[in-house]
C-alpha cells in the first residue's frame, strides 16, 4: 500500500508558515472534500481529491496513487524533530517558505542546512507575491492563471525577486529556477511564487509535491500496513481526564488500541501500552478553530495521533517510537540503537552541547564539525551544574564554553557557571550560536593580543616642553608632548644619538596617574636617571628604547596593531639603533 508523503514546512519566523497552512487546509475544506481532512495540532492530512479539485488541470499527465499529503506543522526548529530517524529523515519532502521582500534570513540559512544533512528533498515557496506593489490579487490558486492579470512591472519585479534567491540558493549549493523552467525535479530546486493570504500559488505548490512524490519517491512510501508502527514524538502534553499523552507521527505500519508500545529515552526505553488512540474530527468548517478529538482502534500510516497511555512522564518530544505487536527485547533493541544512530565524536579538549531532542542533536553536530569545532560532549537535556564541571576541566579557554540549542540552562547551573566564568551560549537558532561563539571569540582573542601588545615598550617620540620642569632630577619631573605613536609606563627613553638618559617611571594627566600617554597629549612624567641640565634638556626630543625582543614581537604578531604613528615612531627609533648596530632589529 502506499502512504501520504510526510511535508514539513520549515521557515524563519514570520515568513509565512501558518498562514500558508490555514491556507491549504482551508482551500481543501472550501472544495467539499471536508470529511477526508483531518488535522491534529501538529499534521494534517489533505485527501488527494482535494488536492485534483484545488490543482485543476495541473496533474492531469500524472498518474497518481499516492491517498494525499501529510503536512506537519511543527514550531520553529521543532521541524528537526520530525525529520529526523536513523540512516535519514521522517519527513519525505519539505516546504522552505521564503518570504519575498526578505530573503534569506537566519532561520531560512539553518533549515536549508538542516534539509541538506537530512537530504529532504524540498521546493521553496516564494510567499507574500501579494506584497509586490501593483499586485493584483486574482479569485484563484494559480499562480500561472493570477500572473496573466498582473502588470509587466510586477512581473518583472518578480522575476528580480526570483533572480535574487537563486543567488543566494547558489551560495548553499543548490541549483534553482522559477518552477516553470524545470524539466528535472531532482537536479533543480524549483521556486514557486506564492501567496499564503490569497491562495494564489498554492495550486501550483501543491501540483509540484505530488509531481515530486510520484516521480522520485514511490518506493519510499510502499508501506505493510500490517507491520510494526514507526513513529516519533512531536510533543508530550497533559490533558485533562488523560494525563500525559504524546501527539505522535506515525510513518510506517499501523497502530492499535492495546498494543504495547517501545519509546526512546535518554536512558531504558518506557514500553507501555496504548489506553486510548485519538484522531482529530474531520475539519467541516473553513474557519474552525477548535480540535475535537475522537478516539479511533486503530491507525495507518502516514498519520498524526494522539496517543493515551500510562508511564508517559519520561518521554520527550523527537524520540523515537515502535509497537512492539511481537517480540519486545528486539523492538526495544531497535529503539536504542536507533537513539545511538547519533554518533557524537567527543575529545577531551573540546565544547559541551545540550540540546532538547535528538533531531536537534544531529543537526546541531553536523553544523558545529563543519565548523571544525571539537566536541567534549554532546547530550539531550538542560544544562546542569555536572556540564559546568565537565567544561571547567577544559584547558583551551576557547572551547571552555557551553552551547544550549532549545534547552534550559538549570539555575544552580547557571550560577556555577558564572562563578567559574564558563560563557553559555544559548539559542533556539544554531546558527546563533555558532555566530555569537565566533564573536565572542574574537573579542577575547582581540582583547588578549590588546592587552600583551600593551606590556610592550611601544614606539614613541616625546619632546620635554619648554618651561614645565618641575624637578631636576631624582626623578626628574617635567612636562612633555607625544609627537608619535604611544608611551607607556616603564618605557626607557633615548636621545637622538641613541643613548639612554632614564626610565618613565610615573605618567600624570591633570594629577592622575595614567598607564600610557597617545599622540598629542600633554602630560607630566617622572624619568628615573634623568638629570635636566646635564644629560637631558627642556626642548629635546627623545625616543623610547624598545628592547629587540619587543620589537620583533610587535612588527610580527600584532603588526596589525600599529597605527601610522606607531609605525613612524619606530621607523624613526630603528634608524637611531641602527646608527650604533646597522643589523639592529633584522
Ligand atoms: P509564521 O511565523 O511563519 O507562522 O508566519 P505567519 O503565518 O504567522 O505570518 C506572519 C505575518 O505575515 C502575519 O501577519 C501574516 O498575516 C503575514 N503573512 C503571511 N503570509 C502572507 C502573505 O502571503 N501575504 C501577506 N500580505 N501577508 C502574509
Amino acid at each position: 500500500m502506499i502512504r501520504q508523503p510526510i511535508v514539513s514546512v520549515l521557515a524563519h519566523v514570520d515568513h509565512g508558515k501558518t498562514t500558508l497552512l490555514d491556507t491549504i487546509r482551508n482551500s481543501a475544506v472550501a472544495q467539499k472534500e471536508a470529511g477526508g481532512i483531518t488535522q491534529c495540532i501538529d499534521a494534517t492530512e489533505v485527501p488527494i481529491d482535494a488536492i485534483k479539485k484545488i490543482t485543476k488541470n495541473l496533474l492531469k499527465n500524472v498518474k497518481i496513487t499516492i491517498p494525499g499529503l501529510l503536512f506537519i506543522d511543527t514550531p520553529g526548529h521543532e521541524a528537526f524533530s520530525s525529520l529526523r530517524k536513523r540512516g535519514g529523515a521522517i519527513s519525505d519532502l519539505a516546504i522552505l517558505i521564503i518570504d519575498i521582500n526578505q530573503g534569506v534570513q537566519p532561520q531560512t540559512r539553518e533549515s536549508i542546512e538542516i534539509l541538506k544533512t537530512f537530504k529532504v528533498p524540498f521546493v521553496v515557496a516564494l510567499n507574500k507575491i501579494d506584497m509586490i506593489n501593483g499586485w493584483k490579487p486574482q479569485n484563484t490558486y494559480s499562480y500561472l492563471e493570477s500572473i496573466k492579470h498582473q502588470n509587466d512591472f510586477v512581473k518583472e519585479e518578480i522575476q528580480n525577486k526570483v533572480y535574487e534567491i537563486m543567488g543566494e540558493l547558489s551560495s548553499f549549493g543548490f541549483d534553482s529556477d522559477l518552477f516553470t523552467n524545470i524539466s528535472d525535479y531532482t537536479k533543480t530546486l524549483s521556486i514557486i511564487p506564492i501567496s499564503g493570504k490569497t491562495g494564489e500559488g498554492i495550486a501550483e505548490l501543491l501540483a509540484v509535491l505530488v509531481g515530486m512524490a510520484q516521480k522520485y519517491l514511490e518506493n519510499r512510501l510502499e508501506i505493510d500496513p500490517n507491520s510494526e508502527a514507526l513513529g516519533t514524538i512531536l510533543e508530550v502534553k497533559e490533558v485533562k481526564g488523560l494525563g500525559k499523552v504524546i501527539d505522535a507521527i506515525i510513518y510506517d505500519g499501523s497502530l492499535k488500541r492495546g498494543d504495547l508500545i517501545v519509546i526512546g529515552t535518554n536512558d531504558e526505553p518506557i514500553v507501555t501500552k496504548v489506553k486510548a488512540l485519538l484522531k482529530p474530527k474531520p475539519l467541516t468548517e473553513t474557519r474552525e478553530k477548535m480540535i475535537n478529538f475522537r478516539p479511533v482502534d486503530k491507525v495507518v500510516a502516514a498519520c498524526g495521533v494522539r496517543i493515551a497511555a500510562p508511564d508517559l512522564d519520561r518521554a520527550v518530544a523527537g524520540m523515537p517510537l515502535m509497537s512492539a505487536k511481537g517480540d519486545i527485547e528486539k523492538v526495544k533493541e531497535y529503539i536504542k540503537k536507533e537513539i545511538s544512530s547519533v554518533k557524537v565524536d567527543t575529545q577531551e579538549e573540546g565544547v559541551v552541547i545540550k540540546v532538547d531532542t535528538l533531531g536537534s542533536l544531529e543537526a546541531i553536530l553536523s553544523l558545529v564539525r563543519k565548523e571544525n569545532i571539537p566536541i567534549k560532549k554532546a547530550e539531550i537535556g538542560p544544562v546542569s551544574k555536572s556540564d559546568v564541571i565537565t567544561a571547567r576541566n577544559v584547558e583551551d579557554k576557547y572551547l571552555r564554553v557551553i552551547f544550549a540549542f532549545n534547552t534550559q540552562v538549570l539555575p544552580d547551573a547557571k550560577k556555577l557557571a558564572e562563578e567559574f566564568k564558563i560563557k553559555i551560549f544559548r539559542s533556539d537558532v544554531i546558527y546563533k550560536i555558532l555566530e555569537d561563539y565566533e564573536e565572542w571569540k574574537k573579542e577575547e582573542e582581540e582583547r588578549e593580543r590588546k592587552e600583551a601588545m600593551a606590556k610592550l615598550t611601544l614606539p614613541a617620540k616625546i619632546r620635554i616642553l619648554p618651561g614645565y620642569v618641575f624637578r631636576q632630577s631624582k626623578p626628574a619631573v617635567c612636562g612633555i608632548e607625544v609627537l608619535e605613536g604611544k608611551l607607556t609606563k616603564g618605557s626607557k627613553l633615548m636621545n637622538a644619538e641613541g643613548k639612554v638618559i632614564g626610565e618613565v617611571k610615573d605618567i600624570q594627566d591633570q594629577g592622575e596617574s595614567i598607564e600610557s600617554a597617545d599622540k598629542g597629549m600633554k602630560v607630566a612624567i617622572s624619568i628615573e636617571g634623568a638629570v635636566i641640565g646635564r644629560n637631558v634638556d627642556e626642548g629635546e626630543d627623545l625616543w623610547t628604547d624598545i628592547p629587540l625582543d619587543d620589537f620583533k614581537t610587535m612588527t610580527t604578531k600584532y603588526k596589525d596593531l600599529l597605527r601610522d604613528t606607531d609605525l613612524e615612531a619606530l621607523r624613526q627609533i630603528l634608524e637611531l639603533k641602527r646608527k650604533h648596530d646597522p643589523m639592529w632589529g633584522l
